[in-house]
């Protein structure tokens, strides 16, 4: 397999897209930061998305499979909000992952780590599933040979494996089965819950009212902003907010280079719509979320859409489903969610209004206070809508499809790295790295090569670097050979690389060459522009 994960984060490190955060003092687990090259492809993919999604969209045209037209504004909002808005919006309560030690290595693991997989420990293979996903495997199990042992929660304390002693305490509520050479993984506490979010306190004084949260998403400025933004902009149902932004998430495990970060960027929508046309607009942003990757350069094969299965949907969710990347840390068949794309109903806006919810009306459960009242109290603002024309009030169904900007970019680049054979100056064929990224994502658009450093050609070249820089992100390079040239140029994904030779100097043309199909053209050194222009654009 060409695609390795070692090949790809040895290029990001090498060419400059991305480096381990505070690296001279080893590192921080889960922090990952943006070189020079790195820095431009997310940008570049931020601004495609702004772009294609916000500030682009005509609020005049029905886009195709869309229920009407609707309009789409932008919004920044603050990364430490009111403590109360994480309390009403569940993430205080609910935003908790399952932490699993393992008390004689002290290593730390997820639940859903351990469960459904292989993991490998001192040596010893085990797998770790629930009784109901081993029924449902049996016959694979025992065709393939594999032993398994149920384990029960009243006896899973101590069990014998191939002389050696095991102890799993409960690994959670479920019964778990282990199989196939099931051995030692150590003993596992019973798993905790662990709330992800990052503490952190207001002011000097750092009383418990102080404690305040990072933002875990960006989605809930959207929320507590929605009065604000109908009353300024004039905007009607249906109309969608978009943001992008910095979220933070204390992950027990970060992992897989920038997947599983705990500082990421979003890019969020929320989408206000009327509770009778929901679906429609939950279909219709589904799609075009997926159709926004592959016309960026995603293969369709490396892409899907999943809809969660109804015990899979979080409490509030009507419908959800996630656009998923077979991303090349990944056993083959197997994808990781790149964009979630939810039916959240009346939920965010509702609680924001009221604070915690009837179980009547919502599954989540009311907590009283001491007096009987509800624990948390929503804003006690009214965020109802009023139609204009017909003068109906309802709350908003909310279509959110939450999209993160740095698994995007992973994404991009295991789609980019490609490895090829082309022949180099003496014909002999060789290995060639390249990122096929698509020109509107690429971080250089194109590189300037005068051929020589001499015969009027750098002179030519550097008015070209000039007019051009003021288009795009160019590179000018005239050191060394052109074909180690171009090699680096590949490299960093750069799309064009234009060769200022020695016929430029007498009839005032260039050649501009294909990063992906090698091919060459010569155009006139006025068309470069213009020519590259409609290139990068389509
Ligand atoms: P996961 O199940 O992988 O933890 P999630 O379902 O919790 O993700 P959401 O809360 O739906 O994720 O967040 C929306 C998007 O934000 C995700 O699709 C992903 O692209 C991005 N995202 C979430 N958590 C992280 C993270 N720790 N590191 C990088 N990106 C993240």
């Amino acid at each position: 397999q060409t695609k390795s994960m070692d090949k790809i984060v040895s290029l990001c490190k090498r060419r400059g897209f991305l480096f381990q955060s505070s690296e001279i003092y080893g590192g921080v687990q889960g922090f990952w930061d943006y070189g020079p090259l790195g820095v431009d492809l997310k940008r570049n993919l931020k601004e495609a998305w702004w772009q294609d999604m916000i500030c682009g969209h005509n609020e005049l045209k029905q886009p195709a499979g869309a229920p009407s037209t609707y309009e789409m504004v932008g919004l920044d909002c603050t990364i430490i909000m009111h403590p109360q808005v994480w309390k009403n919006s569940g993430h205080y309560d609910l935003f908790h992952d399952h932490m699993v030690d393992c008390r004689e290595s002290k290593k730390r693991y997820r639940f859903d780590q351990v469960r459904g997989r292989e993991v490998t420990y001192q040596d010893r293979t085990i797998f770790v599933s629930t009784l109901a996903e081993a029924e449902q495997e049996e016959d694979d199990i025992r065709r393939r040979g594999m032993k398994f042992f149920k384990l029960r929660n009243k006896d899973a304390d101590k069990i014998t494996v191939g002389g050696e002693s095991i102890t799993i305490d409960k690994l959670d509520n479920t019964e778990n089965v282990l199989g196939p050479d099931a051995k030692t993984l150590g003993t596992l506490t019973e798993p905790r819950e662990f709330n992800l979010m990052f503490k952190t306190t207001l002011g000097a004084l750092g009383g418990e009212d102080d404690v305040t949260f990072l933002r875990p998403e960006t989605a809930q400025g959207i929320f507590v902003n929605f009065k604000n933004v109908l009353d300024s902009s004039r905007v009607k149902v249906p109309f969608g907010i978009g943001q992008v932004g910095k979220s933070f998430r204390n992950e027990i495990t970060p992992r897989n280079f920038t997947f599983r970060s705990r500082e990421f960027e979003q890019m969020e929508i929320e989408f206000f719509c009327h509770p009778d046309q929901s679906q429609q607009w939950y279909r219709y942003w589904r799609d075009r979320r997926m159709n926004w990757y592959l016309s960026l350069g995603m293969g369709s094969e490396s892409l899907i859409m999943r809809e969660h299965d109804p015990e899979e949907l979080a409490h509030y969710s009507v419908g959800t489903a996630d656009i998923e990347y077979a991303f090349p840390f990944l056993p083959p068949g197997e994808f990781g969610e790149l964009e979630g794309i939810a039916h959240r109903g009346d939920f965010d806006l509702r609680s924001h209004m009221e604070g915690k919810l009837d179980p009547a009306t919502n599954p989540m459960t009311v907590e009283l206070n001491e007096h009987g009242k509800p624990k948390y109290r929503g804003s006690g603002k009214d965020l109802t809508y009023r139609d204009e024309a017909t003068n109906e009030k309802f709350i908003p169904h909310v279509i959110e499809p939450s999209a993160g900007a740095d698994r995007g970019v992973l994404a991009f680049l295991c789609e980019a790295y490609t490895e090829d054979q082309q022949p180099d100056e003496k014909g002999n064929l060789q290995t060639r790295t390249v990122m096929k990224l698509h020109p509107r994502l690429a971080p250089v658009k194109a590189a300037v090569f005068p051929l020589v450093k001499k015969d009027g050609m750098p002179e030519i070249a550097q008015d070209l670097y000039g007019e051009l820089k003021k288009h795009f992100n160019v590179f000018y390079d005239d050191k060394g050979a052109v074909g180690r040239r171009y090699r680096r140029q590949d490299e960093a994904g750069t799309p064009y690389c234009i060769t200022i030779d020695g016929d430029t100097v007498s009839d005032q043309t260039v050649t501009i060459r294909d990063r992906d199909s090698l091919e060459q053209i010569r155009v006139k050194l006025d068309d470069v522009v213009d020519t590259l222009t409609k290139k990068i654009d389509g």
